[in-house]
């Protein structure tokens, strides 16, 4: 673990400060390493929020470009980056503000090959991904890495998140939950989504990750937490994993793939 610096016992100073977390709990910040998958309405205020906790490596993704239509909710980006790479935008945010972190950007869609690669090399993965086909692959990843993962979807005014922990024999896989094929029937993009409420998502992502990366708390692994903005109400409901799991389970068709 790196040791503090004087400018790191000033930046970190209000967050270091919580018992929970002390110079020992900054210093294994120091030293983490997390992959943000997308770069959207959760992916800019988890990627931003890790960054200034001083998480010491991000690998951010993503393939797209900022659209207009974007600033809303992507509090990462500006007028002006309309038009611009996701990834190079943010990867300037992200050093702008904080300068020690490592940050590498990947601006593509990541083959199984790579994507595996990179799971492995990161203690926690936030998916801020909006389609079920890329969850499945992270999904795989993870489970093959032993690398748990922060997941959340917001649409309209509803968010929902969950952890998926491979070393944890009580945490689901995310297959344990969806079927295989399983396609969005509805869309941001059609529907709407309010950008606070997708930000708070996002912001509750960062939350896990670092209470993750230190060892404390109590993990989302096993709950699904919803959210309702209009109702502005918490709740949340317990998932289980299925022994039968074509992923996770103990069926041969699990064993082999
Ligand atoms: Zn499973």
């Amino acid at each position: 673990m790196p040791a503090l610096t004087e400018k790191h016992r000033q930046r970190y100073d209000r967050q270091f400060r919580l018992g929970d977390i002390g110079e020992a709990g900054q210093r294994k910040l120091l030293g983490s390493s997390v992959l943000v998958i997308g770069l959207g309405g959760l992916g800019c205020p988890a990627a931003i929020y890790l960054t200034a906790a001083g998480v010491g490596r991000i690998v951010i993704n993503d393939f797209d470009t900022v659209e207009l239509s974007n600033l809303t909710r992507q509090i990462g980006y500006g007028t002006e980056q309309v038009r611009q790479s996701k990834v190079d935008s943010m990867r300037d945010h992200l050093l702008h503000l904080n300068p020690d972190a490592n940050v590498e950007s990947v601006g593509h869609v990541m083959e199984a090959d790579e994507l595996q690669r990179r799971v492995a090399e990161a203690d926690v993965v936030v998916d801020c991904t909006d389609n079920f086909s890329t969850r499945f692959a992270i999904n795989a990843a993870c489970l093959a890495a032993g690398t748990p993962w922060v997941s959340a979807a917001a649409i309209r005014f509803e968010a929902q998140l969950t952890t998926y922990h491979p070393r944890d024999a009580q945490s689901p896989c995310y297959r344990c939950l969806y079927p295989e094929g399983t396609e969005a029937a509805e869309s941001c993009l059609a529907e709407g989504v309010l950008g606070p409420l997708v930000g708070t998502a996002g912001c509750v992502q960062a939350i896990e990750t670092l209470k993750l990366l230190l060892g404390i708390g109590r993990s989302l692994v096993g709950r699904l937490l919803l959210f309702d903005a209009m109702q502005m109400s918490w709740h949340e409901i317990r998932l289980k994993r299925d022994p039968g799991c074509p992923a996770c389970g103990d069926s041969p068709q699990a064993a082999t793939s």
